[in-house]
């Protein structure tokens, strides 16, 4: 197998490291409900995309009232 002739600086490889950053997420405004969301994905918040309802996005008090039903049945 090939070997280094010589080892590398350690400015060397830092110089080379200055690129391995990661850049923030684009993100896209929601036209349903204007919060922000990743493009081509459906809006976490609203549950829309392209202009359709596509999921069912419960809010906290209903996430409650359902798992208190379920709760409720499995005690009878
Ligand atoms: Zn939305």
């Amino acid at each position: 197998m090939a070997l280094p002739k010589r080892r590398h600086s350690v400015a060397r490889g830092r110089k080379r490291r200055t690129h391995w950053k990661i850049n923030l997420r684009q993100t896209i405004i929601c036209p349903q409900c204007k919060q922000e969301k990743l493009p081509h994905h459906i809006c976490p918040s609203c549950g829309y995309y392209k202009g359709k309802e596509v999921l069912k996005i419960e809010t906290v008090a209903e996430r409650k009232k359902r798992k208190e039903k379920k709760r409720d049945k499995r005690k009878k």
